[in-house]
């Protein structure tokens, strides 16, 4: 069976159709700028040229029938004909509390998806959207729902719940629900089966450390805390969010700035984390570069960072009562071998060894850690993609 998994953002759609016979990918691309000016498609089939179209996308219809085009065309094309996409796998990135696994999309889950708009605000309806657009291109093709929070849903209530007004919890569902579900499940399980390790007792540490970063704490298999909350700002100083700040300072500035609560989230989404504190750059690899080169801030944002990653984990040693594995993966945990080594160095006095020549090489999934370290360290390479091919073959 051949899976399309869609990723719908509000003004771009990033797709794969992989050939669940072996898991290959046939064709991956991305529709950028939908209903904007300059609407662009890239096309890269497998072991074809990459294919770029720049054209009018006035919405996520539009762009879902031009990359059934291109996934059809006689030149670029992988398929001859849209039945042979077995099913649609759509990430989605809340379903509250409504479901903890993926579901086969029918009228319910789209009102439960609609239901969740207030807690996912920018994707929730970009991922509705998807949904019909697929409907009606591919009718009587099964849509799956596979959800960024379902993974989290495992956590107890002493981990989800804010210490807050009670009936905020039940009159507007405030809670910790954590993203980045699809990552943690997919390398979780992935971390479990390369080290051996028993499924039904196993303590696994996940940081996903991308953009976007957040640590999850999975016991034999279930995530039991996150360090996301209601939103993705909660947890990890990122990119260019700031992660866990005392509330007070929204008043403080606020007051003293003259702006809006709405403004002051804004800076805390999108111009705090690793770009504020260095005052240069939210990629990793700057900040490598700034730091190589004497730069103080670029050092110190780097400093915060594996410190804060660093805590996180110490916190799930203690929530797990102890750890097997503690596993990197995404952009910048497969990638940044600084960072990794800033981060282990906090556990040495607990006999966690990291292998610096294993740590400094690139590859798949691998050991980082030495042979006599006392908890393996891995590296595994991320992919949401197949996580929701897989889970979409499943239900359909
Ligand atoms: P992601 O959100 O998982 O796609 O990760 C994107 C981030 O990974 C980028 O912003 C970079 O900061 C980081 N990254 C990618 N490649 C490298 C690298 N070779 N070294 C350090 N950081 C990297």
């Amino acid at each position: 069976m051949k899976i399309l998994v869609l990723n719908c953002g509000s003004s771009s759609l990033k797709y794969q159709l992989i050939d669940m016979e072996n898991e290959e990918v046939l064709a991956k691309g991305l529709c950028e700028r939908i209903g904007q000016d300059g609407a662009v498609l890239t096309h890269k089939p497998e072991g074809k040229e990459k294919y770029v179209k720049e054209t009018p996308m006035p919405d996520h219809q539009v762009a879902v029938q031009l990359v059934l085009d291109a996934l059809m065309d006689t030149e670029h094309g992988v398929i001859a004909d849209a039945k042979e996409i077995g099913a649609v796998g759509h990430r989605v990135l809340h379903a509250g509390q409504k479901y903890s696994k993926s579901i086969v999309v029918d009228e319910k889950v789209k009102a439960v998806i609609r239901e969740c708009f207030p807690l996912g605000p920018l994707h929730n309806p970009a991922n509705l959207i998807g949904i019909e657009a697929c409907e009606k291109a591919l009718p009587g093709t099964p849509n799956v729902a596979v959800f960024d929070t379902a993974f989290h849903q495992t956590m107890p209530p002493k981990a989800y719940m804010y210490a807050v007004p009670y009936n905020w919890y039940e009159d507007y569902d405030i809670r910790r629900y954590g993203f980045h579900g699809t990552s943690h499940a997919f390398v979780s399980a992935r971390a479990i089966e390369f080290a051996g390790l028993d499924p039904e007792n196993s303590k696994v540490i996940v940081c996903h450390l991308g953009n976007g970063s957040s640590i999850s704490a999975v016991l034999n298999g279930k995530c039991i805390d996150t360090s996301m909350g209601l939103t993705p700002l909660e947890g990890l100083p990122m990119g260019t969010r700031s992660g866990d700040i005392d509330p007070a300072i929204v008043q403080f500035v606020a007051n003293k700035e003259g702006k809006s609560v709405d403004e002051m989230l804004n800076i805390l989404n999108k111009k705090s984390g690793m770009l504020a504190v260095s005052g240069k750059s939210s990629d990793f690899r700057d900040l490598n570069d700034g730091m190589d080169n004497g730069d103080e801030r670029c050092k110190l944002a780097l400093e915060i960072f594996c410190y804060k990653v660093a805590k996180y984990i110490g916190s799930y040693i203690a929530a797990l009562h102890g750890v097997d594995a503690i596993a990197f993966t995404a952009g910048v945990g497969e990638n940044d071998s600084v960072v990794r080594k800033m981060v282990i160095e906090y556990f040495d006095y607990m006999g966690i060894k990291l292998d610096e020549e294993e740590n400094n090489k690139r590859g798949d999934d691998r050991y980082i850690s030495t042979s006599d370290s006392s908890v393996k360290i891995l590296v595994i390479p991320t992919n949401e993609e197949l996580r929701i091919a897989r889970e979409t073959q499943e239900l359909v």
